[in-house]
Order: structure tokens, then C-alpha cells, then sequence
């Protein structure tokens, strides 16, 4: 008979489960609470898009766009795209739903996105993030609150240390056009010596060559003139007025003049959080603003800043997660009994309790299969414990046991 072959999972994708998905969930889990505090609201979007959303605002020059994305046409006919990214569909929900009415707005969400890149460690096809934009904010205290929420996200995740803050300004419209001339100079001046893809960049978006990892084009992007000297005096007093708030707020960074992001869209503040820890794949949260990108949708001139983690780096980072624990495990010991304590058991759920009971088994399976569970009690039933409306409770960690009326189970394992 031919042996039918099973099928493997999708190279780039994960299946997450035991510690890394506890770590993973407790990305999540911080996430959520952290961005409470701070007063976000959550959304969830699409995972899909018309493949317009995403090539008209994150640009078709940018690797996204021109080698990442999954597109496909659907049974219908239309042209989609698994988002590789939340802030342009981010951006498209502000517009279809018409949210400028309840600008600023301040939104959290996170879920699966898609890059079609090379596996490796750190990196998948995909992965996921969490993600925090402000959207119709053109003050500066916008970045710092996005920026100082990221550290603290950063912190009580345990993971703050080894991890920096990279901040650069991007200027405004006016600064970018005449820094990016004084660039392309610069480049052409060096064409020679630059690698093929940067010849490529030159052409299409010569602000990435500075941010280019090939060997032969470090000195020229090393050599190549700071923003510094084109910011206009507003684009000046913007970048002065965050790197203050998050002195205020005691966020440390640091400056890092060549730090443009991948994305077409960004203005003024750039940035990076950036780990010793995970080798070349260092960047673990990184964003910056955006006030271009609405109206690339077609939208009116929106002002809008924000950014993304990868969960996975995140999770990657942290410590060993704390041991996943249950209550109590009842274990029951004939037929009458078994009956009983699935009625026990739905009682003690049903008071917020985590319980669990095997479906089958003798005592002593039962009891290796708690102390594998990492269960704080059993809870013993048998002929003589119902015949007189007790349990035998024993604390697993030091094997005291004692008979606990049933009535009064629930209450005794919730207080110890
Ligand atoms: P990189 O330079 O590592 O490719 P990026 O600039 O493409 O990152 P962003 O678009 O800024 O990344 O995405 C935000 C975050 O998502 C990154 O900082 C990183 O933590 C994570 N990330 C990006 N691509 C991947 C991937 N393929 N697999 C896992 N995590 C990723
Ligand atoms: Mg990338």
C-alpha cells in the first residue's frame, strides 16, 4: 500500500507551543496591560487587504513592497496582500470608517503578519507583531508618550537592560528634499564604489544607502552629510521638543544620525530599540512618524506616529518562563466516586478555580500526572470520603494531607 507522505509545515511559519508560546502569551498579556495604562484603545483589522493599501503607502520602492509581500488574486478577481504590516491598514480603517472625528486617536493591536523573506533565526514568513499608533496628533508629545510606552513595555517585560533607544530625525518635508539632494550628490560622487543594490537605491531612494549592511557601502554611508545642517528651524524645535519630554519622563537614548527606517512614509522622528542580544536580527521595536501616509491613500493631510514589535524577538529575550500551574487535580477512586467528582470538579471551575481530572487511570497515574501539572493539590475521593462528605486534600509540595468538608473545598484551596 502507498504510504500517504504527512504534510510538513510551511518553511517560515512556527507552530508555538510550551515555553515559547508561555513566553509568547506573555508578550501579549504585558502588551495589553501596558497599553491600558497609557490609555490605547484596541482594534482589529483585516488580515487581508486590497494590495493597494499597502504598495500606495509603505512605497514600491521599499523591500516590502518590491520582494516581501503575499499577493494573490481571489476567486473574484481581486488583487490582495496578507498585511506585512498593521499601519497601513491602520491608516485604511481610519479612512473607511471615517475616524477623523475622534482624533487624536490612540490604537493597540497585534495578530499574524506575513513577509516573504529568508528564514533564519528571529526572522519568519510568519511572524507577529504588537503595534501602538497615534493617529490626527502633530505635537511632539505624541512621539514621547508612543516612545516612553515602548520603554516602559520594555522594562516590565524584564528586557529593558542591553536594550537602547536609537533616535533620529527624518526633518520635515522641506528638510528631507534638501537633505536628500545634498545625499544624492554625495552618492553620485562615489558611484564607483557603491555595491549594485545601492546603485539601485540611488535611483529609487537614496536615504536607505545609509542604512545599507554591504561592506563596500559602510564608508561612503559613514562619510555621507547629517541631516543636522538642512533641518529647518521647525523641524528643529520638533526633534528638541521630544528628545525633551523624554528626558522629562527619564527614557535614556541615544542619537543615531543614520537611522532612516525601510518605509517611504516617515517624517521627523525615527527610531529603533535595538539589543546586543539577538546578533543581526537586533531591532526589536521600531517606528517613527508618518504624516505623509494618510494622504498617500488619498486621504486628507493626517498627522500620524507609531510603531511595532516582533513578538517573537520579544519573547525571545526573556527569561524562563515561570512554570505553568493548576490548583488542584482530583482524583477519584471507583465509579461512585468518579461520578461525584465530576460534579465536584464543574463546582470548583465554576468558583474560578483551575482543575483538571484525567479522563481515566489508577491513583498512582493519577498522582504522577498532577506532580507533572505542576498542581498545588489533589484532592482525594474515595468510598470513605463520600460516605462521609469529605475530601482528602494534599498540598503536593510537601505531602501534608487533610480532610476538608466538600462544602467548604472551594473556599479552602481559593485561600491557600
Ligand atoms: P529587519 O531590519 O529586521 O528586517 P524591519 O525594519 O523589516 O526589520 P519593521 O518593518 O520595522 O522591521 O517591523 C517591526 C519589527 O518586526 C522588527 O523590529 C522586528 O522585531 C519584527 N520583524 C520584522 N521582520 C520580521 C520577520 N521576518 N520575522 C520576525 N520578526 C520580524
Ligand atoms: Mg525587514
Amino acid at each position: 500500500m502507498a504510504r500517504i507522505e504527512t504534510p510538513k509545515r510551511v518553511r517560515g511559519t512556527q507552530d508555538i507551543f510550551g515555553d515559547e508560546q508561555r513566553r509568547f502569551a506573555h508578550v501579549l498579556r504585558t502588551f495589553e496591560r501596558v497599553h491600558g495604562l497609557y490609555a490605547f484603545q484596541r482594534l482589529d483589522l483585516p488580515v487581508f487587504e486590497d494590495t493597494q493599501v499597502f504598495a500606495r503607502s509603505i512605497g514600491e520602492t521599499t523591500d516590502v513592497v518590491s520582494k516581501e509581500m503575499y499577493t494573490f488574486p481571489d476567486r473574484g478577481g481581486d488583487l490582495l496582500t496578507l498585511r506585512p504590516e498593521f499601519t497601513a491598514g491602520i491608516a485604511r480603517a481610519y479612512l473607511t470608517e471615517g475616524w477623523q472625528q475622534y482624533a487624536p486617536l490612540k490604537l493597540a493591536t497585534s495578530g499574524a503578519v506575513f513577509r516573504y523573506e529568508r528564514p533564519q533565526k528571529g526572522r519568519y514568513r510568519q511572524f507577529h507583531q504588537i503595534d501602538a499608533e497615534i493617529l490626527g496628533a502633530a505635537e511632539p508629545a505624541a512621539d514621547v508618550e508612543l516612545l516612553v510606552m515602548a520603554d516602559q513595555l520594555l522594562s516590565e517585560l524584564g528586557i529593558a537592560e542591553g536594550v537602547t533607544l536609537q533616535l533620529n530625525t527624518l526633518g520635515d518635508a522641506e528638510t528631507r528634499d534638501a537633505w536628500r539632494d545634498a545625499l544624492v550628490a554625495h552618492f553620485e560622487a562615489h558611484r564607483d564604489q557603491l555595491s549594485e543594490d545601492s546603485l539601485v537605491r540611488l535611483e529609487k531612494n537614496p536615504l536607505r544607502i545609509l542604512d545599507s549592511k554591504d561592506p563596500r557601502d559602510r564608508p561612503i554611508a559613514d562619510a555621507a552629510p547629517d541631516i543636522d545642517a538642512y533641518l529647518t528651524p521647525e523641524a528643529r524645535a520638533f526633534f528638541e521638543a521630544v528628545t525633551a519630554g523624554l528626558d522629562a519622563a527619564g527614557v535614556a537614548w541615544t542619537r543615531n544620525a543614520r537611522l532612516v527606517r525601510g518605509l517611504d512614509y516617515y517624517r521627523h522622528t525615527a527610531f529603533e530599540f535595538v539589543t546586543d542580544r539577538l546578533g543581526s536580527q537586533g531591532t526589536v521595536l521600531a517606528g517613527g512618524r508618518y504624516d505623509g501616509l494618510i494622504e498617500s491613500l488619498g486621504g486628507p493631510a493626517t498627522a500620524g506616529v507609531g510603531w511595532a514589535a516582533g513578538v517573537e524577538r520579544l519573547a525571545m529575550l526573556l527569561d524562563e518562563p515561570a512554570r505553568q500551574t493548576i490548583d488542584a487535580v482530583v482524583v477519584p477512586m471507583g465509579a461512585a466516586a468518579e461520578l461525584r467528582a465530576t460534579g465536584l470538579v464543574a463546582e470548583l471551575r465554576r468558583a474560578g478555580l483551575s482543575v483538571d481530572m484525567a479522563y481515566k487511570g489508577n491513583m498512582k497515574r493519577r498522582m504522577q500526572k498532577a506532580d507533572a501539572q505542576g498542581a498545588r493539590h489533589a484532592i482525594i475521593l474515595g468510598d470513605d470520603e463520600l460516605a462521609a462528605g469529605v475530601a482528602a486534600v494534599k498540598v503536593l509540595a510537601d505531602g501534608t494531607q487533610t480532610q476538608v468538608a466538600l462544602a467548604e473545598l472551594a473556599g479552602a484551596l481559593a485561600r491557600a
